[in-house]
C-alpha cells in the first residue's frame, strides 16, 4: 500500500484530529421551538437550584423516618400538600408522630425527612397506618441536589436534542444562541452524469450523489450548496473546484480512482492542495481522498453511490459536525447477531449493506444481496451496514457483529 493509504481507524483519527481544530463561524438566536437539532453556542446555566425545593418523587405521606422504624406505625395526618401549593397554604411543620399527605412534585414540609409511598399505607380519617419503614431521604430530592443555581447544565457544542430542549425550557430560555449552519459545497464529477430533471441518454446516469450528500449534510445540521456537474475535463473541473473551495468544506464525488479520466486529484494538486490521505483500506470507498486547499478542507469521495454514502458517514461527517460547532464525539458501532454466515477476503475493513431486524434486545443482522458499491437498489433495501474487520474471513451465524446505523 502507498504511504497515503491508511487503515480505517487511522483515517478516521486523522479526520477527527483536524476536525477539533475547526471553529464554527457565526452564531444566531433562534426560538426554542425551532432549536431542535441545532448546536448550542452558549452555556445553559441553572437559573435557580434544581429542584428549587425538596421535591417529593412519590405520592404518599411525608414523615419522620425515625417514627416508622418498627412498622406498622400509626401517625396523625395534619394536612395535604399538592404540587404547586400556594406559599400561603404551605405552612406545615411536622413533629414526631405526625404525617402529611403529599403528592409527587410537591415540596416536603420542614420537619419531614422521608416520604412513604401511598401503596405502603392504610389511610384512615385523620390517621395513616404506615406498613413499611423508610430510610432518611427516601422518595424526595433535596433542594439543589440535581444542580445548584449558576451551575452549567449544558456546554456550548451540545446538539439540542429533546433532553437539551427540556433543559433550556426548565431554566427559562425561550430563545437560544446557536451556531449558524456551515455551508458545505457538493461537486459531482463525471461525463456520464445528467441532472435529475434530464432524460439520460443510453450511456448516461442521473446525478444521485449530489442528492444523497445533500440529504446527509442537512441531517448533520449543515447547509448543502449544490454545484453544477463537473465534466471529466480539467479546465471546467478546476473552475468548479475553485468555486467549491469558497464554501466551508468541499465534498467532491467521483474521479478519484485510477482511471484515465479520474482528474480530481490532478486538478487539486494544480491548486497546491495538500493531501492527508488518498486511499483508505476499506470497502466500499477505498479511493477516498482527504486534503486541504486554499485554506479549506475537501473530501474526494468515490463516485459509486454506496461508496459516497458510506465515506460521508465515516469521514466527512465529523468535519461537518465540527463546522456546525458540535463537540466531537467518537464513532461507536452497536452490535447485532448475525443471521447467516458471511465470507469475505481479508485486508480491508468492510461496510456492507445489511438489514437489521429482530426486536428489543434481540438485534439481528443479515447482508442484503448486492451487485457491489454501485447497487443503489440493494442499498435502499438495507437499513444499516455490517462492519467486517480486516482480519476476518468468515463470520459465523450467531456471532455478535458491529454495525453502522444509517
Ligand atoms: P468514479 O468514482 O468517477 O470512477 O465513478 C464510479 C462509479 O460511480 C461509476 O459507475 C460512475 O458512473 C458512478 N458515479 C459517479 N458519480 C456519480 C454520481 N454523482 N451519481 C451517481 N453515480 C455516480
Ligand atoms: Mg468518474
Amino acid at each position: 500500500m502507498p504511504a497515503s493509504s491508511l487503515t480505517f481507524e487511522q483515517a478516521r483519527h486523522l479526520v477527527e484530529t483536524h476536525a477539533t481544530a475547526l471553529r464554527p463561524a457565526a452564531t444566531e438566536t433562534v426560538a426554542l421551538a425551532g432549536a431542535a437539532s441545532r448546536i448550542l453556542a452558549e452555556p445553559l446555566l441553572a437559573d435557580r437550584d434544581f429542584p428549587p425545593f425538596p421535591r417529593a418523587t412519590r405520592d404518599g405521606f411525608a414523615l419522620c423516618a425515625a417514627d416508622v422504624v418498627h412498622p406498622p406505625t400509626t401517625l396523625r395526618v395534619i394536612g395535604e400538600i399538592k404540587a404547586g401549593i400556594a406559599p400561603a397554604e404551605f405552612n406545615f411543620h411536622l413533629a414526631s408522630g405526625q404525617a402529611v399527605s403529599i403528592m409527587t412534585g410537591a415540596p416536603l414540609p420542614s420537619g419531614a425527612d422521608a416520604v412513604v409511598m401511598v401503596e405502603y399505607t392504610e389511610p384512615a380519617a385523620d390517621e395513616v397506618k404506615v406498613l413499611r419503614s423508610v430510610a432518611v431521604g427516601e422518595n424526595y430530592v433535596p433542594t439543589g441536589a440535581e444542580a445548584l443555581r449558576g451551575a452549567v447544565l449544558l456546554h456550548p457544542g451540545a446538539r439540542l436534542d429533546a433532553a437539551a430542549i427540556a433543559c433550556a425550557a426548565s431554566v427559562g430560555k425561550p430563545t437560544l444562541r446557536v451556531f449558524c449552519r456551515p455551508r458545505i459545497a457538493v461537486l459531482s464529477t463525471g461525463d456520464e452524469l445528467v441532472d435529475v430533471h434530464s432524460l439520460p441518454g443510453p450511456t448516461q446516469i442521473r446525478n444521485s450523489n449530489l442528492h444523497s450528500l445533500a440529504a446527509q449534510i442537512s441531517a448533520a445540521g449543515a447547509e448543502p450548496v449544490l454545484l453544477p456537474i463537473a465534466p471529466d475535463e480539467p479546465a471546467r473541473l478546476r473552475e468548479l473546484i475553485e468555486q467549491g473551495l469558497q464554501a466551508d468544506l468541499l465534498l467532491l464525488t467521483g474521479g478519484v480512482s485510477v482511471g484515465k479520466y479520474d482528474l480530481v486529484e490532478q486538478v487539486l494538486a494544480e491548486l497546491q492542495a495538500s493531501f492527508l490521505f488518498t486511499s483508505v483500506q476499506i470497502q466500499p470507498g477505498r479511493p477516498a481522498v482527504f486534503g486541504q486547499a486554499r485554506g479549506r478542507f475537501f473530501f474526494g469521495l468515490p463516485g459509486n453511490p454506496v461508496s459516497t454514502m458510506v465515506t460521508f458517514e465515516l469521514f466527512a461527517r465529523p468535519m461537518v459536525e465540527a463546522l456546525c460547532g458540535m463537540t466531537p464525539r467518537k464513532l461507536v458501532f452497536p452490535r447485532a447477531r448475525l443471521r447467516s454466515e458471511v465470507r469475505t477476503r481479508t485486508g480491508l475493513t468492510r461496510f456492507l449493506p445489511a438489514s437489521l431486524t429482530g426486536e428489543f434486545d434481540d438485534a439481528q443482522v443479515e447482508l442484503v444481496h448486492w451487485q457491489g458499491s454501485g447497487d443503489m437498489a440493494a442499498t435502499v433495501r438495507a437499513n444499516c451496514y455490517l462492519m467486517v474487520l480486516p482480519d476476518r474471513e468468515l463470520l459465523s451465524a450467531g456471532e455478535w457483529v458491529p454495525i453502522l446505523l444509517r
